[in-house]
């Protein structure tokens, strides 16, 4: 299992001018709170793939990638659901560069892979999660979830709009 780094100095590399270097670690991802629901990443520590390369003439070209699920209720059905995420991502750190070649994971030759990580994966993640991309959701009068429905069978409807009061009623019955 590679290590588990959180901040890695470039620096002892000492790549020369030019080099690049492929390096295998692991990074512990927080969980991320989306739409007021808390949404872990599965695995909590991914493995990933950093490449490294000391440009010519100062600074570094950094590439991430890793794959994670992000597992949590579906913002339809409340069921379970785990999308795929896959992340690849890119920084430029040139001192003297400018704004645009500054990256702000990177201070002085010190990379925050753990924050470049966590916020690449929040970037990639699904505005929408959903434990399928047809999920029916839940029927918006009585709660019922529309996936369990038997697609052969009568459609679910409504005969009219119920008196709100019995549809909280029946939230509290649900409970
Ligand atoms: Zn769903
Ligand atoms: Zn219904």
């Amino acid at each position: 299992m590679p290590a588990l780094t959180d901040k890695l100095d470039l620096g002892s590399l000492h790549l020369s001018s030019g080099e690049g270097r492929r390096l295998e670690l692991t990074v512990r991802i927080e969980p991320l709170v989306l739409g007021g629901e808390r949404y872990v990443v599965e695995p909590p520590q991914p493995a990933v793939v950093l490449d490294v390369s000391r440009m010519v003439g100062n600074g570094y070209a950094l590439r991430l990638r890793f794959a994670a699920a992000l597992e949590g209720p579906c913002m339809r059905c409340l069921g379970k659901a785990a999308p795929a995420v896959e992340v690849d991502a890119r920084e430029v750190d040139r001192p003297g560069g400018g704004e645009e070649l500054s990256s702000p994971y990177v201070h002085k030759e010190t990379l925050d892979l753990a924050a470049w990580a966590r916020d690449a994966f929040a970037l990639d993640a699904p505005t929408q999660v959903l434990c399928r991309a047809d999920c029916a959701g839940l029927c918006p009068v009585c709660a019922m979830d529309l996936n369990a429905l038997d697609p052969a069978g009568p459609e679910h409807h409504h005969e009219r709009e119920p008196d709100p009061r019995w549809a909280k009623l029946r939230e509290l019955e649900l409970e």
